[in-house]
């Protein structure tokens, strides 16, 4: 199968940038605060700001980002029989720092799409994605509507109502479990809810 994954939030602790932007912008906002990608709003700053911000220290917060609790070693067993395609809206300048991050934590890496935009419709074709890891709500609608199954990491940033073919899972655990469990029924059959782990 073609596994197609996100990268900030998804591979990363979603809120890893979160102390730096506090001390740059003097804010006390906590991960439970960050109710939305809107960052300007939920830090309480200027419009425009988190984006000088992120010109700034972008490099640097993505060298720093720490990894998902499980994630080496369930994809490390996944890229075994399936194909690992990382997809992020990271600019291309992002590449050097994002290759030395996946190398660094030992990463299975068959692509590597840096698309300088949040939609990702056109990729997840281009690689017949067979579903795609994320944690951006709008981007889980956008490939549902296009017809891909998505799994959707539980952040506070994403709660809303989800269409049929995006199941939202709590951690990898869960992710490793439901790809375990569609690989033995049949490739491409529907994820639900029963088949997370109790
Ligand atoms: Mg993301």
């Amino acid at each position: 199968m073609n596994l197609c994954i996100d990268i900030d939030g998804t591979l990363t602790d979603p809120y890893y940038w979160l102390p730096r932007a506090n001390k740059h912008f003097g804010t006390a906002v906590a991960p439970a605060d960050v109710t939305s990608y809107a960052f300007d709003d939920v830090l309480g700053v200027p419009a425009g700001s988190y984006r000088w911000f992120y010109q700034l220290y972008g490099k640097l917060i993505h060298k720093e980002a720490e990894i998902r609790f499980g994630v080496r070693e369930i994809l490390q067993k996944l890229a075994e029989e399936h194909n690992i395609h990382y997809v992020t809206a990271r600019e291309e300048i992002m590449r050097e720092v994002t290759e030395e991050w996946l190398s660094e934590h030992d990463l299975p890496c068959d692509t590597l799409s840096l698309l300088g935009t949040p939609n990702k419709v056109w990729k997840a074709k281009q690689l017949e994605s067979d579903f795609f890891i994320e944690d951006s709500y709008d981007n889980a609608i956008q490939l549902a509507q296009a017809g891909f199954q998505v799994l959707l990491i539980d952040c506070t940033y994403n709660r809303g109502e989800l269409p049929e073919n995006v199941l939202r899972v709590k951690n990898w655990h869960e992710i490793s479990k439901l790809i375990d469990h569609q690989v033995e029924k049949a490739a491409g059959a529907a994820f639900t809810e029963e088949m997370l782990p109790a």
